[in-house]
């Protein structure tokens, strides 16, 4: 049986082929861009105020001061931004201009309002100028030609506005993959069903579909099969037509109606690691068929969302050229001692408190697969490793950060 450390190494190593897209700038924030992005423009285009004041010629307002204004002639008219004026400002004269507008010729620089005070056809500068003081120049920002943003580069609100600036509105990124999920089991009903002796609503679509929302990443929701070995395999055969990864959950454990395992063998899905030495989620199945990838996920809703977080996310992120594989970790003390077999990695469903400088975790109670509320309470998921025995009180594990809040 596989390690978790191996299974990783194997998600990692997958021969994925990525494919582009180009899409909407308002429908790329978190994507990677797929190629370099180039300004067609000088931004800003024209040099422009920077401020609401006064365009004057530095030399003109030499030793200005609170004491010793300097008294310049106002041009009747203004600058306001979005116009060209045909001002050119001539030796002792000023104009009244406003953030962003075009500086006419002959201004340097331009005076704060605050630093000025209007007297009949004449304005008094109480302060000296220095040349280029509050003037953006054209192209300080960026160059024509200039390479704004690069391949490889996660999307950010800020690189959306950017490209908004030089008038690019579509971006090419790499493309998420489309994922399906496939619930399988004769015990499961929809949420909408009313639970009677036996059944199970399908938490599973939901609690993945959720994920995959979180990460926005597109995905289909095929709804319940049954245990039904024909069922099955026209399902995903179906599913794996559209979509470039298949989620099916329940029946890859070696109980007699686990069907699952069979069927991909007959379909001809290439079998890239099944089990895993961890628990929950030891019997999760990774396959490839046809450049697709499809997860046999275990039925314990637990077990879904650990293995989503431990398997699935790093292949999607690797599809789509994202670095950020996994989950952030942190490293946390234990609160108490907490039982554990050498021998076997566990994913333990923790809180996190603060104290003394330190980060700690305590368990979130029963810790059994099916007891997704123990998901709910949990900040982050220890990782208890292999080669470790009992967990000491105060000593160190990592964690998987599950919430941002903690
Ligand atoms: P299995 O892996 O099929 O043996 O299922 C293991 C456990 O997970 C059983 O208790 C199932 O009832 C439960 N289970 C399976 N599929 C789902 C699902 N889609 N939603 C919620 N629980 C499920
Ligand atoms: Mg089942």
């Amino acid at each position: 049986m596989l390690s978790v450390k191996e299974a990783q190494e194997k998600i990692i190593a997958a021969d994925v082929k990525r494919k582009t897209a180009e899409i909407p700038i308002l429908e790329s924030c978190g994507r990677i861009l797929a190629e370099d992005v180039f300004s067609g423009d000088f931004i800003p285009a024209y040099d422009n105020s920077a401020v609401d004041g006064f365009a004057v010629r530095s030399v003109d307002i030499l030793g200005a001061d609170k004491n010793y204004p300097v008294k310049l002639r106002l041009l009747r008219e203004d600058i306001p931004a979005g116009t060209i004026s045909g001002v050119t400002l001539d030796s002792g004269v000023t104009v009244q201009i406003m953030t962003g507008a075009l500086v006419p010729q002959g201004c340097d620089c331009v005076v704060m309002r605050e630093d000025a005070l209007k007297e009949g056809r004449d304005v008094l500068i109480f302060r000296e100028c220095r040349q280029g003081e509050n003037v953006r120049f054209k192209g300080e920002d960026i160059k024509k030609g200039d390479r704004v943003l690069h391949e490889g580069k996660k999307i950010y609100p800020a690189d959306i506005g950017v490209m908004a600036s030089i008038g690019v509105s579509r971006a090419l990124v790499y493309r998420p993959p489309l994922v399906g999920i496939l619930p399988t089991g004769n015990e499961l009903i929809d949420i909408s069903e009313q639970l009677k002796a036996a059944k199970v609503r399908d938490s599973n679509s939901y609690s993945l579909s959720a994920l995959l929302a979180e990460l926005n990443i597109p995905y289909r929701m095929y709804g319940i099969v049954q245990d039904d070995r024909e069922l099955i395999k026209k399902m995903i055969a179906s599913s794996l037509a559209e979509c470039d990864i298949l989620l099916l959950t329940g029946g890859v454990s070696v109980g007699d109606y686990d069907y699952v395992k069979e069927i991909l063998d007959e379909i001809g899905a290439e079998f890239i690691f099944w089990r895993v030495n961890q628990r929950p989620g030891k019997p999760m199945a990774f396959l490839t068929c046809k450049n697709r990838f499809i997860f046999g996920l275990p039925g314990n809703p637990v077990s879904v969302m650990v293995c989503f977080d431990l398997y699935v996310r790093p292949l999607i992120k690797k599809i789509m050229c994202d670095p950020e594989l996994f989950r952030k970790k942190t490293f946390a003390r234990a609160i108490e001692e907490y039982a554990h077999i050498e021998g076997r990695t566990d994913f333990v469903r923790v809180k996190l408190e603060q104290g003394q400088g330190q980060i700690y975790f305590r368990l979130t109670g029963m810790q059994g697969s099916g007891i997704l509320t123990s998901m709910v309470e949990a900040d982050g998921l220890a990782v208890f490793p292999e080669d470790r025995g009992t967990i000491e009180k105060d000593s160190e594990v990592e964690v998987y950060i599950l919430k941002e809040t903690g």
